[in-house]
């Protein structure tokens, strides 16, 4: 097991949201990403989860705040939110995005591993409008290159380059199954 991660180790917390998202599905449609929520005050761990951990096209945020049960309320002061990934801020699938779900459960304070690459929405400006809302955004670095090759595993089979269709990624998921069949 793991050991106990010290009050404010926040590489560390970052380092277990990071080996959550190891357990999301690899494929071309989502990012994998992991999501813990920890009191800051007792320093314990509330809730957790990854990409896809619920049923259905679920993010890692969501499925954490979901975990909590209830109203998905958090103690306001005391909670914080580890996330590999900048929370999303608007979501293809017309889903409530991460960032109302954060701001709706009175999170005050969020840290990031990753700004989110801008492959499935453009400009994703989620740490500005969590500001905007009163959150603190904090980014824990030295994890960047482990986060993005996980999230992005099962990627490959996707173009590179900026504001990627869900056709054009469908295709190039296609293709790629193609060539591999042949
Ligand atoms: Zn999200």
């Amino acid at each position: 097991m793991t050991e106990p991660i010290a009050p404010g180790d926040h590489t560390a917390y970052m380092r277990l949201a990071l080996s959550l998202s190891r357990l999301s599905p690899a494929q071309p449609s989502n990012y994998r990403v992991g999501a813990v929520l920890v009191s800051a005050t007792s320093n314990t761990i509330l809730s957790s989860g990854y990409t896809q951990e619920l049923a259905g096209n679920t993010h890692a945020e969501q499925n954490c705040l979901a975990k909590l049960g209830g109203g998905g309320e958090v103690p306001a002061e005391e909670a914080v939110l580890y996330t590999t990934m900048e929370p999303c801020v608007r979501r293809l699938s017309g889903n409530a995005s991460c960032v109302e779900r954060i701001l709706r459960a009175g999170i005050r304070r969020v840290f990031v591993g990753v700004l989110e690459p801008d492959v499935f929405v453009a400009c994703n400006d989620g740490r500005a409008v969590l500001e905007r809302g009163g959150v603190e955004v904090v980014r824990v670095p030295g994890l960047e290159d482990e986060i993005l090759e996980v999230a992005m595993a099962g990627h490959e089979g996707r173009r590179r380059g900026h504001g990627v269709s869900d056709a054009d990624a469908d295709a190039a998921a296609a293709a790629a199954a193609a060539s591999a069949g042949a």
